[in-house]
């Protein structure tokens, strides 16, 4: 097997986050000699977090100006640490922030890129890629001759490399003096939601999908979101579930119509929205088309209520379909997991 340099990017703390654990995991399945790269204001914590890994070298660099995500200076300490590995196979956890600056960094050293990568792996004795297209319906598996070659890694196709407890040990960094290039931005803070309020948790065991019907008039002929909202609400946070869109109900929230005002595009499930991976799916008041049941593509138990007995849903795309009303339902599992 070829050499390997895995690149990852430390967090504010200096540790390594589960993309990245991810990912270490898939370049030790690749059984090649290891080196990982390390960015980060300090990444003396990463290093010694995998330092059971066995990686032949573990490269650095650190400093105030590499904290932040920024194409300018991720690209460059990406490139010096490709040049400074001079590996053959770049893996990279698809975070935004790899997903930005390595397509840059491939074209700066002559070789190539794949994104949303799902496996990689030694096939007729050559590394090969394996990854999805036309919004995950075909599967292929595609190997490349250009070196280097860099892979984005999706999140969630891997388990993360699991430092055992007490297993860490303390790594040597090979620091690399990288000049910060001149940068055009100035990174003041960051704005996020509390945690309580972020409704997209990629790593949460249940993906909930709310859909249009939520807006629509109902049994009474009259229109009940606010209700809507605080079921929705409640079961989020009870369990700690995911919240998906379908494209009506996201598109509705965007024209400031009065629905669920904390969906945006990002919450989108489908064929112009994302393809999450849960353990399992509840989809509510969403009619189950195609274009959207394609984003449930890696959803391993899916399940819905829709009122409708012959929806998408009834039509082999849900492991089980409650026909009823989905404010009944909900307001039914509230009561029982508030128990
Ligand atoms: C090129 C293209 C790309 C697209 N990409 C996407 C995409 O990425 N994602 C996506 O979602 N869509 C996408 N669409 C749109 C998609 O085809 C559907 O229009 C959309 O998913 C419908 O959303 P919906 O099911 O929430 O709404 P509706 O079709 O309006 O369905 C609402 C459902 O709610 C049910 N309902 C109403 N009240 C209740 C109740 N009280 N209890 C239970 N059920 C109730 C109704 O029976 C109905 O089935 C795309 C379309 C095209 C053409």
């Amino acid at each position: 097997m070829e050499s390997i340099l895995l690149l990852a990017h430390a967090e504010p703390d200096g540790t390594l986050a589960k993309p990245a654990l991810e990912a270490l995991a898939a370049a030790l399945a690749l059984d090649g000699e290891l080196t990982v790269g390390l960015v980060g204001e300090m990444v003396q914590p990463a290093a010694d977090q995998i330092a059971a890994a066995g990686a032949a070298r573990i490269l650095g660099v650190c400093g105030e100006a590499f904290a932040a995500a920024r194409y300018a200076t991720d690209a460059a300490a990406a490139e010096a640490l490709a040049r400074a590995a001079g590996s053959a196979i770049v893996l990279a956890p698809a975070t935004s922030r790899w997903s930005r600056a390595i397509p840059g960094v491939a074209f700066r050293l002559g070789g190539r890129v794949d994104t949303h990568a799902t496996n990689m792996a030694v096939k007729n004795e050559v590394p090969a890629v394996t990854r999805w297209f036309y919004r995950q319906r075909m599967e292929a598996v595609l190997t490349r001759t250009q070196r280097p070659w860099f892979v984005l890694l999706d999140g969630g196709c891997f388990e993360p490399f699991d430092r055992t407890p007490g297993a860490s040990g303390t790594a040597t960094v090979e620091l690399l003096a990288v000049q910060p290039p001149a940068t055009r931005t100035t990174v003041t803070g960051v704005q996020a939601p509390k945690a309580d309020e972020q409704t997209i948790r990629p790593d949460a065991k249940l993906l909930f999908v709310a859909g249009a019907g939520w807006t629509k008039k109902q049994a009474d002929g009259a229109v009940h979101g606010a209700i809507g909202l605080t079921l929705i609400l409640g079961f989020l946070r009870s369990a700690k579930a995911s919240l998906g869109g379908s494209k009506s109900l996201v598109d509705l929230s965007g024209e400031g119509e009065a629905v669920l005002r904390f969906m945006t595009h990002l919450n989108q499930i489908g064929q112009t929205g994302s393809t999450p991976r849960h353990a399992k799916g509840l989809s509510t008041c969403c009619h189950g088309e195609e274009p959207h049941v394609v984003g449930w593509r890696f959803v391993t138990e899916r399940r819905a209520i829709n009122l409708d007995a012959n929806c998408g849903w009834a039509r082999g795309k849900a492991d089980v379909l409650y026909v009823a009303d989905a404010f009944a339902v909900m307001r039914e599992v509230n009561r029982l997991m508030a128990l």
